[in-house]
């Protein structure tokens, strides 16, 4: 048991060091030539027992460019594999270091980690940085996604490095530094299965177990109970992205953390209009990672993950075959009963009934006929002042609002409680996250600062900001996202 921390210092504990050495290779970052820092995520650093480090910027970018180790880091490059597209690939961090584990005050544990920090051993052609203005974005939307209440990575710093990256342009360099209840990846468990001996494997699941999950430790088959509580949590993780609109954009196995957080925030993006075939991202040409497609490929992903722990499952292979493939066969069930559950809760209906399963559909099925905005229509049911002209011109959606507005008015207060408390009403739309962060880019940071700010009440009503809720209409259908910039 990790234990409390009030110091005013560092309280690094780096149990990753313990596993296989072939799960890693010890690698300090590479320095930069003009550290400067750009964020610093005071809140997040309170949380992190790291307030003690506000205020004074040189040392933060010095710490988090990678130029000085902190004391008692002892840093690494993590091996992994990876599905990516549906291909297995031998993978691992190419540009991102693992400072270490640090504990918080309340005893809890953190990986701090540098993207963008230079070249390892795992990276392959790439140059191991990263751009300013991809870094400043997953700052941003894995903020945004905070505020909103889903499990996710956090951004703790940036800081630029005064170095130009090339991409498809000139860009300036920037670390993020990224902090997440660990970097384990079901691309880990890919790896460890491909090059791990069976005790390997064991002692994997077993650390894995004891860092994310332990109250499996007692479990009779744990590598089933593992399967079986990571197909959970995946779940409780996309369900929450569709209740927002969120589209990861590269659900790589690679990209599927086992505790259950959004991790990699490269072509991620929201949606405006509903529409589940929505896709942003420019290498996506044929939809796997679609809005809609979300559920199937965690489903696809979930199995990958069952197929790396067979041989801890059952001796014999058809035996744990056909015990995961039973765990994996109610992962359509299980999905629909927690998103059900999700968009009754975005409708105010606080006792689900037989019949509101086809509310729900219905609705879906006008917003994406009269290519309605999928945050503005729930935000307008919620305050009663929906704005979207095309659907609410529509007989059939008259028809659907009046049936809506009798099962809401059986627990009004209630009802209006739930909405305000799954419906959002500030996100970070497409439009507004390139124009924030082409200012950034330009050095004027207000757009973003201000942003920022907005985002971190997005449940707010928004009567202060409602350009905040305009959508330009020709946007989206031009707008691409990137992987690795
Ligand atoms: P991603 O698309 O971010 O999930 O990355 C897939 C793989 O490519 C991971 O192993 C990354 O570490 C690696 N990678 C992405 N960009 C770079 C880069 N600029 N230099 C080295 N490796 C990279
Ligand atoms: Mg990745």
């Amino acid at each position: 048991m990790p234990t409390k921390n009030n110091k005013q210092d560092w309280n690094w504990q780096n149990s990753y060091l313990q596993l296989p050495d072939k799960l890693y290779s010890k690698q300090a970052p590479a320095p930069v030539p003009e550290p400067s820092l750009l964020y610093w995520n005071e809140a997040l650093a309170e949380q992190l027992g790291l307030a003690f480090l506000t205020g004074n910027e040189e040392r933060l970018a010095e710490f988090f460019s990678g130029n000085t180790v902190p004391p008692g880091a002892e840093p690494l490059a993590q091996a992994y594999a990876g599905h990516q597209f549906g291909g297995f690939n031998i993978l691992g961090d190419g540009r991102a270091i693992l400072l270490g584990e640090q504990i918080n005050p309340e005893g809890k544990r953190f990986d701090i980690q540098l993207k963008g920090s230079g070249q390892t051993p795992y990276s392959r052609r790439g140059d191991g940085r990263a751009t300013l203005s991809s870094m400043l974005r997953e700052y941003l939307i894995s903020e945004a996604m905070y505020h909103l209440g889903i499990p996710t990575t956090r951004s703790l710093a940036v800081v630029g490095t005064g170095q130009t990256v090339y991409r498809q342009k000139v860009n300036q360099g920037a670390v993020l530094t990224r902090i997440a209840s660990s970097h384990i990846r079901v691309g880990t468990f890919e790896y460890v299965r491909q090059y791990g001996t069976i005790e390997e494997i064991e002692a994997f699941v077993q650390y894995v177990i004891k860092r994310h999950y332990p109250e499996l430790e007692s479990a009779d088959n744990k590598a089933l109970a593992l399967l079986e509580a990571v197909m959970d949590k995946q779940i409780e993780l996309v369900v929450e992205w569709m209740r927002v609109g969120f589209i990861h954009g590269v659900m790589n196995t690679d990209n599927v953390s086992i505790a259950g957080e959004t991790i990699d925030y490269g072509p991620c993006a929201f949606m405006n209009a509903y529409d589940p075939r929505t896709v942003f991202s420019s290498i996506d040409r044929h939809g796997r990672y679609a809005f809609g497609n979300q559920p199937n490929i965690t489903h696809w992903n979930m199995a990958v993950f069952a197929g790396t722990l067979l041989p801890l499952i059952a001796e014999q292979e058809e035996v744990a075959t056909e015990q995961a493939r039973a765990v994996l066969d109610d992962f359509p069930r299980r999905f629909a009963q927690k998103w059900y559950q999700m968009m009754f809760r975005k409708l105010g209906i606080v006792k689900p009934e037989r019949t509101d399963a086809a509310l729900v559909d219905e609705l879906l099925e006008l917003m994406e006929r009269h290519q309605a905005d999928y945050t503005n229509v729930f935000a307008g049911l919620r305050n009663g002042q929906l704005q979207e002209e095309a659907l609410n011109a529509s007989f059939e959606f008259q028809d659907w609002h009046a049936r809506w507005k009798k099962r809401f008015e059986v627990m009004p207060t209630e009802a209006n409680t739930l909405m305000v408390q799954s419906n959002p009403v500030i996100i970070a739309r497409n439009h507004l996250v390139e124009e924030v962060l082409q200012a950034a880019e330009a050095s004027n940071y207000q757009p973003l600062n201000d942003f920022l700010k907005q985002l971190s009440k997005p449940y707010a009503s928004g009567d202060d900001a409602p350009e905040l809720q305009l959508v330009p209409s020709d946007f989206d259908s031009q707008y691409q996202t990137f992987c690795g910039t």
